[in-house]
């Protein structure tokens, strides 16, 4: 640990805290080196099986060849130009058409962040309305109009809670705050703000507290009591997106929204995202000659994003991705829980496709609420003694795992040996 430790002294001497964003910092310190398939390396040439997924972008693999190779034969001609649209850009816009749901019209961006900037500010623009909706417990990236109510503690649950120093007052409170399932909750609010609600984002499932999956009905319940309303119903499907399928979530469980956010495991890792939905809305945009919503960026559509996104594509559509990582999803669920069941530890271990969280409790997990039922020690123990043993799931409370392309069925077992040793020492 003692190199890690050096580099992380000398990376803190230079960046503040060390790291380029706010959930790097984790403990055991790992600095990674490099990454192939499955698995990374960290500076100390330690291998771990790599469930982490970088928070879920590699749905392929690390340094994927077919992926790499595309953007170095796209760079050998194109990088940026800042004027009209590329072929490459036009294509990944035709490809997300095809496949998600509520998507007419596309407009790609650089990280998920600025496009759900995007879609509440065009939501506001459209309706001519100031407040939004958000869920206690969903992230919907750091800006001033979604970055509270996060992580709350207990007793700020559902209420104000800026996730950042500096945000401005009146975006804290145009975001008013809701329980995940609870569309009675919903329907209050937006009795008691009439005609003031502008959209509603909610993460379709709020995997960033690990997988709390939509009760029957309430996911329709919102897309009712939107239309209703005259309220956008905005999909933050960055982490869903691709992920659980060509067509996000949304196809999965058949309702549409109005705007969808997309990012991640779009393009294996690179950095691009993109905000997609109605042609009324997104004609909204001043890329339109009649449009009001201001959107603009210097690396929008940038040829390393672009030819990211149609070589994962080109292979989400051709080869078994999603059976495979359904399938090692699937025995990583229920092999855990066996495991944990044998030994005695009270885990429910929750997920969905290529999705698994032992949650470490035996109660149901429907909303945030639930979430402090968790022996967060308990789930941190089990985190920390897995990379002990070579296996990365980020050591930090209630995060997702992630299967990979590149994972296999071998490295699932001895993932699930190791699960063995360590859920045995700690049942003892
Ligand atoms: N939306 C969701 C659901 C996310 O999980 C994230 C990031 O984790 C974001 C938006 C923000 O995306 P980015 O980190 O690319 O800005």
């Amino acid at each position: 640990m003692k190199h890690a430790e050096d580099l992380m002294a000398r990376s803190m001497r230079v960046a503040p805290g060390g790291v380029h964003s706010n959930t790097r910092r984790i403990t055991p310190q790992l600095m990674p080196k490099s990454g192939k398939g499955a698995r990374v390396t960290t500076q100390d040439n330690k291998e771990y099986i790599d469930f982490h997924a970088s928070f879920g972008p590699i749905i392929l693999g690390h340094a994927y060849s077919k992926v790499t190779n595309f953007i170095t034969e796209a760079l050998q001609e194109q990088d940026l130009f800042g004027f009209g649209a590329t072929e490459y850009e036009i294509r990944c816009c035709e490809k997300i058409v095809e496949h998600v749901p509520s998507a007419e019209k596309v407009l790609l961006t650089n990280s998920g962040t600025e496009s759900t900037f995007h879609a509440i500010r065009v939501s506001r623009a459209i309706t001519g309305r100031k407040k939004i909706i958000k869920f206690q417990g969903c992230y919907h990236g750091w800006h001033d109009y979604v970055a509270r109510n996060m992580l709350s503690a207990k007793e700020l649950i559902g209420k104000r809670d800026p996730g950042s120093a500096g945000m401005l007052d009146e975006a804290v409170d145009s975001t008013l705050v809701c329980r995940y399932n609870d569309l009675d909750d919903v329907e209050q609010t937006i009795k008691q703000n009439k005609d003031e609600v502008a959209a509603i984002i909610v993460e379709p499932i709020p995997h960033n507290i690990g997988c709390v999956l939509p009760q029957s009905g309430f996911l329709e319940g919102l897309r009712e009591l939107t239309k209703q309303h005259g309220i956008v119903l905005i999909f933050d499907e960055v982490i869903t997106g691709f992920r659980h399928g060509l067509g996000g979530y949304q196809q999965a469980c058949g309702v549409t929204p109005d705007l969808t956010t997309l990012g991640k495991a779009i393009a294996n890792g690179y950095p691009i995202a993109a905000v997609c939905g109605k042609a009324e809305i997104m004609d909204y945009f001043t890329t339109n000659p009649s449009g009001n919503a201001l959107f603009a960026g210097t690396y929008n559509g940038h040829a390393v994003g672009t030819a990211a996104i149609l070589a994962t594509l080109d292979i989400l559509e051709t080869e078994p991705v999603y059976d495979h990582i359904y399938k090692l999803g699937a025995t990583m669920r229920s092999g855990i829980q066996d495991i944990a069941d044998r030994n005695g530890l009270p885990v429910t271990v929750k997920g969905f496709g290529s999705v698994f969280v032992p949650y470490f409790t035996r109660d149901t997990i429907e909303n945030y609420e639930d979430l402090m039922k968790v022996d967060v020690e308990s789930d941190l123990k089990f985190r920390r003694g897995m990379i002990e043993q070579g296996v990365l799931m980020i050591p930090l409370p209630m995060k997702r795992n992630h299967t990979m392309y590149a994972l296999s069925q071998s490295d699932v077992d001895y993932t699930l040996e190791a699960a063995e040793k360590v859920m045995k020492a700690m049942g003892r």
